[in-house]
């Protein structure tokens, strides 16, 4: 079984705070977040990465996202949001199970990709 932190959660080995739930997937605050509301919205199949995503999950991954609009109505987010998902190292993946973050509450501004060094 694979044991990351996120199927600990899931399994509810370790306390979040959760903001919705369904059959297949679960939606909690992120510990550290990023924007004044900044929610995870992670499948309850372990699936490492996006990378790891299989043909046959095509309907989970589409629930998702219907996921993060119910949660986006849920948290009052009618001014706008974004969804991230990184990606493996280069993409700032630090959580080895696929996730969306919803991020909202402020104008997140258009830029989204940054330079480091910048
Ligand atoms: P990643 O960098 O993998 O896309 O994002 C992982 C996210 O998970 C980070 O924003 C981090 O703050 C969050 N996170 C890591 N560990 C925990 C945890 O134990 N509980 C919660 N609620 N969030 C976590």
């Amino acid at each position: 079984m694979i044991d990351d932190v996120f199927c600990k959660i899931i399994n509810k080995e370790i306390d979040a705070e959760i903001i919705m739930e369904e059959e297949d997937w679960l939606a909690f605050k992120d510990l550290h977040p990023a924007a004044p509301v900044h929610i995870l919205i992670v499948p309850k199949k372990h699936i490492g990465s996006i990378l790891e995503i299989a043909d046959s999950d095509g309907k989970l991954i589409g629930e998702l996202i219907i996921a993060a609009k119910k949660v986006a109505q849920k948290m009052g987010l009618d001014k706008g949001f974004r969804i991230i998902i990184n990606n493996g190292s280069h993409g700032g993946q630090m959580v080895p199970h696929l996730h969306l973050h919803l991020l909202g509450g402020r104008p997140l501004g258009a830029k989204i990709v940054r330079d480091p060094e910048e």
